[in-house]
Order: C-alpha cells, then sequence, then structure tokens
C-alpha cells in the first residue's frame, strides 16, 4: 500500500484530497494544525469505509513540528511515497500601503518556509541517493501565482509564485533520484479560506468573470493533485495543472 502525506488535510482542499487517496487505495496521514475535530471526522470518513488513515498535529510553521510530522509517518508507517504539500494561508484583502512584517511573516512562514521544509523531509525519505524508493511531491500553489491578485493579496500571491520556482528548482534537483516534483494552481474554490481572505463569498462576487462561470469545488483540484501523485503522470516533472475555471 503506497503512503500519503497530505498537509492541511482537515479542510478544504487537503480534505478532499486525502478522502480520494484513500478511495485510491493510499493510506493517509492527514496532517492539521488547529482543528482536530475536522481531521479526525476526514480520518473516520476513511477508516468507517474500510480505509487507512490518522490525523497528526503539526504546524508546519515550525521546524521542530514539521521534523515531528514526518517522524509520526514515519512510525506509523514505516515510508513515504507522495507528499502533498497543501497547507497554506490567506490574510484579509489590503493594499500593500497598509500591510505589516508580521502579516509578511506569517504569510511566508506558512505558504513557502513550511512547504520547503516539508518538501525537504519528503526528499530525505523518497530519494534513490538516500536509500528511498522514489516518489512525488505535489505542490499547492495558486492561479495568484499568474495574477499577481491586485488590491486583494500581493503578499499571498508572492509567496504562490515562489512555490513555483521552487518546483522547476527541485523537480530537476531530484528527477534523478527517482522523485517527481509538480504543482497545481487552483482558484475560486469554495473553502473556508475566503472568509480568512475577509469575504466569505468573493466567489459569488466575481464567478461571472470566471471562463466556467462558476465556482470549484475541493474534490475537482483533488482530481488533478491524485493525477501527479500517480504513476499516470510518470514522464511529467516540474509541470503546473490550472484548475481555475479557466482563468
Ligand atoms: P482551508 O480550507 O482554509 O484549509 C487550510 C488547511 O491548512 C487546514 O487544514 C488548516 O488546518 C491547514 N493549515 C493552515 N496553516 C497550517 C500550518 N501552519 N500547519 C499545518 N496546517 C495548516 O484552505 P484551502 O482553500 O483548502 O487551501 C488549501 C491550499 O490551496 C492552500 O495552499 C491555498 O493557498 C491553496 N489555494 C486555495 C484556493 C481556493 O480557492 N480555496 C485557491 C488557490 C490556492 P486547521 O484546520 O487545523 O486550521
Amino acid at each position: 500500500m503506497k503512503i500519503i502525506l497530505i498537509t492541511g488535510a482537515s479542510r478544504g482542499i487537503g480534505g478532499a484530497t486525502a478522502i480520494l487517496a484513500a478511495k485510491a487505495g493510499y493510506a493517509v496521514a492527514v496532517n492539521y494544525r488547529r482543528n482536530r475535530t475536522a481531521a479526525e471526522q476526514v480520518v473516520s470518513e476513511i477508516t468507517g469505509k474500510g480505509g487507512t488513515a490518522v490525523a497528526i498535529q503539526a504546524d508546519i510553521t515550525r521546524e521542530e513540528e514539521v521534523m515531528k510530522l514526518f517522524s509520526e509517518t514515519d512510525r506509523v508507517f514505516g515510508r513515504l511515497d507522495v507528499l502533498v504539500n497543501n497547507a497554506g494561508i490567506l490574510e484579509p484583502q489590503m493594499r500593500l500601503e497598509e500591510m505589516d512584517a508580521a502579516r509578511l511573516s506569517r504569510i511566508f512562514a506558512a505558504n513557502i518556509t513550511g512547504q520547503i521544509l516539508c518538501a525537504r523531509e519528503a526528499v530525505k525519505r523518497m530519494s534513490l541517493k538516500h536509500g528511498g524508493s522514489g516518489g512525488a511531491i505535489v505542490n499547492v500553489s495558486s492561479i495568484a501565482a499568474k495574477t499577481g491578485a491586485p488590491g486583494e493579496y500581493i503578499d499571498y500571491a508572492a509567496s504562490k509564485g515562489a512555490i513555483d520556482t521552487f518546483t522547476v528548482g527541485l523537480a530537476k534537483e531530484v528527477a534523478e533520484e527517482g522523485i517527481r516534483v509538480n504543482a497545481v494552481r487552483p482558484a475560486f474554490i469554495y473553502t473556508d479560506i475566503h472568509a480568512d481572505g475577509g469575504e466569505p463569498g468573493r466567489i459569488e462576487r466575481i464567478k461571472a468573470s470566471i471562463p466556467l462561470r462558476r465556482g470549484g469545488l475541493a474534490g475537482e483540484v483533488a482530481e488533478a493533485i491524485l493525477w501527479l501523485a500517480s504513476e499516470k503522470s510518470s514522464y511529467s516533472t516540474g509541470i503546473f495543472i490550472n484548475v481555475s475555471g479557466g482563468r
């Protein structure tokens, strides 16, 4: 059985990916930061249908907690085949003039440093160079990396641009060590993150300008993530799938 570790899997895109991964036959490590109840619900949904999953608390902005997340995954499952670097945060919409350093630190710690630290621990376990048997890393970026999200959250967009560059670089760095690194760029997906951005109804406001004329579902992003995680995408590395309704 293949082992998949999904960061931020208690809700939203990560939660949907955990449930779809279990259906595809993976044993799932369901990471969460604070919402234990939500993480346990994802685990129950999986185990209730005969799947294998465990919830593991860790704040990925803290290096010692990232180390604990991976050592706990080792302890429970004994190996790692796929990392989905999904955990990420958004802060209230504002222009640059209003942004302070504390906000920027929170955004970059969660969306860049945390993802890079998790990728480091995954590479140590998967790389043929380190005695691993290969694997796949799927980073969750955003279409904001391309649009820049002006007037809303250019800091968040910049953090996702960094993830795109990281995806390209790491893909080349570890390609001959049996690890593929790819990313999805979602947008306008119905999750709690828009409330964190200060506008829970954001998708309704802008959906008429989305070519497909609707918001997306977390499960639609999960499909793309799991394709990139699987051997079906075996000749792709360093690529991006936009799941953004045509934007
Ligand atoms: P969400 O519904 O707000 O869920 C966020 C998840 O990340 C939760 O499981 C949360 O855990 C976890 N998390 C946050 N900070 C964490 C940390 N420091 N350590 C560990 N876990 C942490 O968000 P979402 O919309 O599903 O977003 C998932 C990813 O998709 C993010 O990277 C986001 O930037 C990206 N994305 C989303 C959209 C969209 O339209 N929704 C568009 C583009 C990109 P708790 O439950 O414990 O708080």
